[in-house]
């Protein structure tokens, strides 16, 4: 029986979107169904960099998928304005690692020695404070700063422009979005699947589930090897000011609107999203023990989301152990890896998933005692 779709995503955010804007492109006829507004979205939270530097320092294939992700992102961006209209403010600015001890620069060298022993391409400079002075001519820089390393691989994005390109390129490439609506069922027919919401059902020979969090909810039923272990991140944004740090750095940004992002928190707390005295605390002491005059800007919001994290930090791209068709992704640094999702993920699903080319990337992983 002829299904109304050949792929049903389960899930807009940014996962969602990018490899919906990808399969859209390919031709496929897709549907992106999105839950409700309260749901948690991690898309819609998170600090909007494009960082490469020590993602996968463990795991050689995770390092190499954020590689391209990267080299691929300035054509995903170009792209993306030129259908949608629509500018993300991506900058490949390159990216700022600070240090505050010479033992803290020197762990962070050997650690991108190391990196660059098994990607050779993968750069990086160690940068002492005179260096990182002459970069950021209008920047105090805390006493402490002894310098870091710098990669001219990071840039950062606006993550909500982002998010409303790859949905309006999803869209203007073919691909149907059905918003405020949660899938409460996936059932198998001949041939593909049932998909059912309150409001109503479609078929599609395949599904991705690319729910964040919310995943697990799939789980049992779809049979999916899924662990996570969410964790909230706590951010604050200041009012705006003239542009002196053009560079992506861990937990610091300048936006292009002129306001500074300060973040971010690693909290176990599970599912809650609040906001907490304790960690604008926290935020606000580690900035400014790199540029102490931001104390001098008024903070106008503060802002909690959960990562969609696995045990190592490392992605699930997996299927489904009983139903063959089922796709699922959990990943943290979604906007790091769009561009892989909206390109090299998607070619491939687009081609029917053949093989298995992300084979180091299973749920199981964390069954066998293998994950690092
Ligand atoms: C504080 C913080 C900072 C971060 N900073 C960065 C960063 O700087 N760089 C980076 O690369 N990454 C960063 N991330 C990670 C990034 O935000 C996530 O990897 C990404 O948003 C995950 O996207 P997603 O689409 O998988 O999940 P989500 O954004 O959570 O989206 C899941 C979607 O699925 C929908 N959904 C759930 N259940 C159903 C259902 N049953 N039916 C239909 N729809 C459903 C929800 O409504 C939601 O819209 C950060 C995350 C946080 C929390």
């Amino acid at each position: 029986m002829n299904k109304e779709f050949d792929i049903a995503i389960v899930g807009g955010g940014i996962v969602g979107a990018a490899v919906g804007f990808g399969l859209a492109k390919a031709k496929r006829r897709v549907i992106i169904i999105d839950g409700a507004d309260h749901a948690l979205r991690a898309s819609r939270t998170n600090g909007g960099l494009i960082w490469v530097q020590n993602k996968g320092a463990n795991f050689p294939v995770y390092q190499r998928i954020t590689r391209q992700s990267a080299e691929l992102w300035p054509a995903l961006a170009a792209e993306l304005q030129k259908l949608t209209g629509i500018d993300t403010e991506y900058r490949r600015s390159g990216g700022m690692i600070f240090c505050l001890s010479d033992k803290e620069l020197e762990a962070g060298t050997t650690k991108a020695k190391r990196m660059a022993a098994v990607h050779p391409d993968y750069s990086f400079e160690a940068c002492d404070r005179l260096r990182f002075e002459k970069m950021l001519p209008d920047i105090r820089l805390g006493p402490k700063v002894c310098g870091g390393l710098f990669s001219s691989m990071d840039g950062h994005v606006n993550p909500l422009f982002m998010l409303r390109a790859l949905l309006t390129g999803f869209g203007l490439s073919g691909g149907k979005l059905v918003t405020g609506t949660k899938v409460k069922s996936v059932t198998p027919l001949e041939g593909g699947y049932r998909l059912t919401t309150d409001e109503f059902t479609v078929s599609a020979e395949r599904v991705l589930v690319a729910a964040g969090n919310d995943a697990r909810d799939f789980a049992e039923t779809l049979d999916l090897p899924l662990t996570l272990v969410p964790q909230r991140g706590q951010l604050m944004v200041t009012e705006r000011v003239a542009p002196v740090f053009p560079y992506a750095s861990s937990g610091l940004r300048q936006h292009v609107t002129g306001t500074f992002q300060l973040g971010v928190t690693h909290e176990d707390v599970g599912r809650s999203v609040d906001v907490t005295s304790s960690g604008a605390n926290y935020v606000a002491k580690r900035v400014l023990e790199f540029m102490p005059d931001l104390a001098k800007l008024r903070v106008v919001r503060q802002w909690a989301g959960l990562r969609v994290l696995t045990p190592d930090g490392v992605p699930i791209f997996d299927t489904s152990r009983s139903y063959p068709g089922i796709h699922f992704i959990a990943c943290h640094s979604g906007v790091t890896l769009a561009a892989f999702h909206a390109g090299p993920f998607a070619d491939w699903l687009a081609g029917g998933a053949r093989g298995n080319p992300y084979s180091e990337f299973t749920g199981s992983r964390f069954d066998t005692g293998l994950a690092s």
